[in-house]
């Protein structure tokens, strides 16, 4: 079976068929995805029932896990719900049933609802994340995706001069600050310092540059934190204007698989009455993006 793509935004994001996720992928198969992930960034696969163990064997057909024993995270709880390697990304406790509204782990999930570039916070960004909707709620809990190469692209000469060699500073603590979760422990805290990312990534594949921003930005070297922050936040409000965004309304069994090198993307609100299942598997990136060559070509 051929594979072939749907482009379901303007600039980016597209329905994949032809693929079963719970099957080994030919070598071709691979090189297809990986091809429509250079092209789009964002791919829907609907009607995936596959298993944590089905989908990190999709997954591994990328590339490496990220690998969570280092600082930066928050740390995975030992008594999560499901096995090595699956993220977590449901508003369910231990037993399965819905968190509290003051549990702290719902508290790091709303943070999610920011726009932010997955693992932004570590020195090795995260390549691509494949996220499963297994139970989703009855209204809302979208899921959002913005372009940053076409924001780039659609950036005045000026500003894009500007942003060419800035490198801005990532923590967990800054998107958290961002909606009043500052009761951090002195480990979170001690995990939690700043990395340094570039604003301007270019693509290893195609060269495309594009912006990368995350809520996780807080500072940007050389600036006052006022003018950073606005900087950061006018930056983002041009990068998630709605030309730029696709919205993914979730279907029982989608996997959507996106580029963290090149989008930002966000959760929406639900009913946290309503239970949302939602697991991730995301793979390592392998570029410190401040070594990145400044004047890569386009
Ligand atoms: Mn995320």
């Amino acid at each position: 079976m051929s594979v072939t793509f749907r482009q379901l935004a303007p600039t980016f994001a597209a329905e994949v068929s032809g693929i079963d996720c719970r099957q080994p992928l030919s070598q071709d198969q691979i090189a297809a995805v990986e091809a429509g992930m250079d092209q789009y960034a964002v791919l829907v696969f609907r009607d995936q029932t596959i298993t944590d163990e089905q989908q990190l064997a999709f997954t591994m057909q990328f590339g490496e896990l990220e690998n969570y024993n280092s600082g930066g995270h928050i740390r995975k709880r030992a008594d999560s719900r499901l096995g090595a390697g699956i993220a977590d990304f449901s508003n369910l406790d231990k037993n399965g049933n819905i968190m509290s509204d003051q549990d702290r782990v719902w508290f790091f999930k709303l943070g999610d609802r920011l726009w932010h570039s997955d693992s932004s916070f570590r020195p090795v960004p995260a390549r691509y994340s494949l996220l499963s909707g297994r139970v989703l709620p009855s209204w809302g809990a979208n899921t959002e995706f913005a372009d940053m190469r076409a924001a780039y692209n659609a950036l005045d000469e000026r500003t894009k001069a500007e942003v060419e060699d800035l490198v801005c500073l990532h923590s967990l603590m800054y998107s958290r600050e961002a909606i009043g979760f500052t009761d951090l422990t002195e480990e979170e805290r001690a995990s939690f310092q700043p990395v340094r990312q570039r604003l301007v990534r270019v693509h290893p594949v195609t060269g495309h540059r594009s912006l990368f921003l995350s809520s996780h930005a807080g500072a940007i070297e050389g600036q006052t934190i006022p003018e950073a922050r606005m900087f950061l936040r006018d930056l983002t409000e041009h990068a998630t204007q709605r030309e730029f965004v696709y919205s993914h309304s979730w279907r029982p069994f989608d996997l959507v698989m996106w580029d963290n090198r090149t989008t930002m993307h966000r959760a929406r609100r639900f009913d946290r009455n309503e239970v949302r299942d939602v697991r991730r598997t995301t793979l390592a990136g392998d570029v410190i993006t401040i070594e990145q060559e400044a004047a890569a070509a386009d």
